[in-house]
């Protein structure tokens, strides 16, 4: 192999070279940080800007909604500057980690601070992805027309006595399909569909809108029974206008499954990229996310909790909407669970 010679002599002069880079900070460039996040919340600037206070190290940030990031990815390949995306839904987050987007963590900080269950695992013991706040998908009801014992469960949603009261977002939506998945992962695939084609049955109208419009709806009396994440409910309650004042005092809120399986938590988390140019400064972000005041920023943000059970976070609306038993599904059986869940929407017609 007459080329290996001279080749590798190449390879070990660059190496050399880009060695002692490393090994002379003062002559490297600043360090950065590339992150796509599918997160736009005032309280997120604070959260950048203290960690660049912190770590020196300067963010770059792409911001844009979850399916256009994705698709930007897509398109960049290997060719990406991203080192790390922050997206929600586990149904997202587990879909990019399928579709080979992220690399394998191992981190003392995040394995101690980020409960199990809230980790996407990969298959060699470490995590491709990190939930760094929760959400839970409830029920909301108009008072005047469901009582809340009628809509204690998820399963009640199937009831022929709520006909024509049923409102949800289109079932292809990853919010749906993490929540009629997990409700597979719990009562099997032929109770799921079952249940399914019961709650088609009950629709109010076919499925429109986002997770508002539902609420908006059910406060009109247009629907009875709608699904929707809690911050949602909770930016609505803190709205100082009166149109949502008037909304809020004609609907009332149940924690679905409180004496079974548990309310449906979600999350949003995020992970480092598997071409990540700035890999040690992803994980150190990671790690931020993490530390207690960044977990009180980022899910004060949006309404949300913090993953991590010492952040102490002021949220008195959140906090009236009062504790629950949250199900304890492993996140990323959640993920993986959308693929039972889309095909159970196909044949039911929950589109
Ligand atoms: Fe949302």
């Amino acid at each position: 192999m007459p080329l290996c010679l001279p080749t590798r002599r190449r390879l070990l002069a660059a190496l050399a070279v880009a060695c002692a880079a490393h090994a002379a900070p003062t002559i490297a460039a600043d360090p950065v940080l590339n992150l796509y996040s599918a997160r736009h919340y005032q309280t997120d600037e604070a959260l950048y800007s203290d960690f660049t206070k912190r770590t020196g190290i300067r963010i770059n940030r792409i911001e844009a909604g979850d399916e256009a990031l994705l698709e930007r990815l897509r398109t960049e390949g290997r060719n990406s500057p991203a080192d790390v995306l922050l997206l929600v839904d586990a149904a997202r987050l587990w879909r990019a980690q399928v579709d080979g987007m992220f690399q394998p963590v191992r981190s003392k900080v995040l394995d101690s601070r980020i409960p199990e269950h809230l980790r996407g695992k990969d298959d060699g013991g470490g995590a491709e992805w990190f939930a760094f706040s929760t959400r839970a998908r409830v029920i909301v009801h108009n008072k005047a027309s469901v009582k809340p014992g009628q809509v204690a469960t998820y399963e009640s949603l199937a009831d022929p006595a709520l006909k024509g009261k049923v409102c949800t977002r289109s079932g292809t939506h990853p919010y749906m399909l993490s929540l009629i998945g997990a409700i597979s992962e719990h009562v099997g695939e032929a109770k799921a569909e079952q249940w399914a084609r019961g709650v088609v049955a009950n629709f109010a109208r076919s499925p429109r809108g986002g997770d508002t419009d539902q609420i908006k709806a059910v406060a009109t009396g247009e629907c009875g029974v709608a699904l929707t994440n809690t911050y949602y409910l909770v930016r609505m309650m803190r709205s100082e206008a009166a149109a949502d004042k008037d909304a809020i005092s004609k609907i009332g809120m149940v924690w679905p499954n409180q004496q079974s399986w548990g309310t449906h938590v979600n999350v949003s988390g995020g992970g480092v990229m598997r071409n990540a140019p700035n890999r040690e400064a992803a994980i150190r972000f990671l790690e931020y996310l993490a530390s207690d005041p960044a977990q009180a920023y980022l899910a004060e943000g949006n309404n949300e909790w913090p993953v991590v059970a010492s952040a102490v976070m002021k949220n008195p609306v959140l906090d009236a909407l009062g504790k629950f038993k949250a199900d304890t599904l492993p996140i990323a059986q959640v993920g993986r669970a959308q693929i039972t869940a889309a095909k159970i929407i196909d044949r039911v017609g929950w589109r």
